[in-house]
């Protein structure tokens, strides 16, 4: 699985956040892609994954991301399930192989079919499982209904403010 930050011992740069009390800021392609990602797996009535791709920064409020692109691979998909196809897993751990030094893995996004944007039990456990106590982010969409939100890795992860850059 991709590499846990938790237990990456980089140093992280510093940095100063352009918005203060905002831990997720992301470049608009990069969520682009999501969208549309989502849209055409619910054209074809399936939900989307993928992961999140970018940078930890530190300043004196602590430490946040930047996601900049994402990285996915075919998937195993239905309406209300997806995961990644284990016979395409290497396309995707190509894809993380092409990291940067400095990029990370900051999160990962899903997609919700017209039941609306909340983590289920399953996704909890897909976010603790990948991230452990490291900073990590869930983005869930719902592309029929017009909503997006990003959850943080706490035990109960809580809806957080994410700022859109161009
Ligand atoms: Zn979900």
């Amino acid at each position: 699985m991709p590499r846990i930050l938790s237990s990456d011992s980089q140093e992280i740069p510093f940095r100063k956040r352009s918005v203060k009390g905002v831990d997720l800021f992301v470049v608009a392609s990069s969520v682009e892609v999501i969208a549309e990602e989502a849209d055409g797996s619910a054209a074809l009535d399936r939900e989307t994954m993928g992961l999140m791709i970018g940078r930890i920064y530190k300043d004196e409020e602590g430490a946040y991301a930047v996601m900049h692109r994402t990285v996915t691979s075919d998937l195993v998909a239905d309406a209300t399930h997806v995961r990644f196809d284990p016979e395409s897993m290497e396309e995707l751990i190509d894809g993380v192989d092409a990291m940067a030094d400095d990029e990370r893995i900051i999160g990962w996004y899903h997609s919700h079919l017209d039941y609306g944007v909340f983590m289920s039990e399953t996704d909890v456990r897909t976010q603790h499982s990948l991230f452990g106590e490291g900073m990590g982010f869930a983005l869930v969409i719902d592309p029929l209904r017009g909503e997006f939100a990003v959850f943080d890795n706490s035990e109960t992860p809580q809806k957080v403010r994410m700022i859109i850059m161009e």
